[in-house]
């Protein structure tokens, strides 16, 4: 039995803001392995009292760290997970939290996703990401995270230097699951609109698993511009049958960590 270690409370992973991206790395308990002592490798005995040897853990561990940090994690939420999402005593945050880290927790490779939808600084960020982070450093499942702007423009950039949508887009559909952060924000070119709609068509035919967050709201409420006007009500009714949509609300919320927070990159 491993003690459990006061910098990573035993998930092995500490995680820090660097430059635009959040990044991964094995905790200081970690540097040298204490089960293989860096071999990556251990020797056992089969059923029949044979000397086998299997690969250690800590190859998978690395493997989980690479992959967060190709996930394209922001650095303002390197801090982001379940037990830093502050509930405030609401008890509807409380279940939102709950639901997502039940999400991380039972996901399986395919299932619907979910859609956040609020107003700025309700936590639909937060909560995505702490979903991503649990997924890929616990569940070693591949995710990555686009902000819907940075895809646009990312996505324009390298058709220029491809010249087809199919490779611009590979990336992007092979991923077991994307999250698509401020979906919406602009309604963005007819161009634009098209390779949003081939995309999610495509991950929607592969059954593929994609998080939205937007502060839009689904349908029109108050005569504000809704997420089924601002993309189109073909991509809509894909979101409708892709995700499960939840709303985020809240006044006032604030990302408040403790400092002790920021070093643990915890299971919950
Ligand atoms: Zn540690
Ligand atoms: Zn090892």
């Amino acid at each position: 039995m491993i003690r459990e270690c006061n910098l990573c409370g035993a998930t092995k992973v500490l995680v820090e803001r660097s430059g635009d991206f959040a990044r991964a790395k094995r905790c200081v308990c970690q540097e040298i392995c204490p089960i293989c002592n860096n071999t990556g490798y251990l020797f056992t005995k089969d059923e029949r009292g044979y000397s086998v040897v299997k690969p250690c853990s800590c190859t998978s561990l690395d493997r989980c760290i690479e992959w967060f940090n190709q996930a394209g994690i922001p650095g303002h939420y390197a801090n982001a997970t379940f037990q830093s999402f502050d509930v405030k005593g609401d008890p509807i945050k409380s279940s939102l939290r709950q639901h997502a880290y039940r999400f991380a927790q039972e996901f399986e490779i395919g299932q619907p996703g979910i859609l956040y939808y609020g107003p700025c600084g309700t936590g639909k960020t937060h909560l995505t990401i702490a979903i991503l982070r649990h997924l890929i450093l616990h569940r070693g499942i591949r995710a990555k995270f686009v902000e819907f702007m940075h895809l646009l423009s990312d996505l324009r950039a390298r058709f220029g230097e491809l010249g087809s949508t199919d490779r611009v887009l590979e990336p992007l559909v092979q991923v077991p699951v994307l999250a698509i952060d401020e979906l919406g924000k602009n309604r963005g070119s007819d161009w634009e609109q098209s390779i949003l709609d081939e995309l999610i068509s495509k991950r929607y035919n592969a059954h593929r698993t994609t998080l939205f967050t937007t502060n839009l709201y689904p349908s029109p409420e108050q005569n504000q511009v809704s997420l089924e006007s601002r993309v189109g009500e073909r991509i809509y009714s894909r979101l409708r049958e892709m995700c499960d949509a939840r709303p985020v609300m809240g006044k006032d919320y604030r990302l408040q960590l403790s400092p002790s927070a920021r070093y643990h990159a915890s299971s919950m």
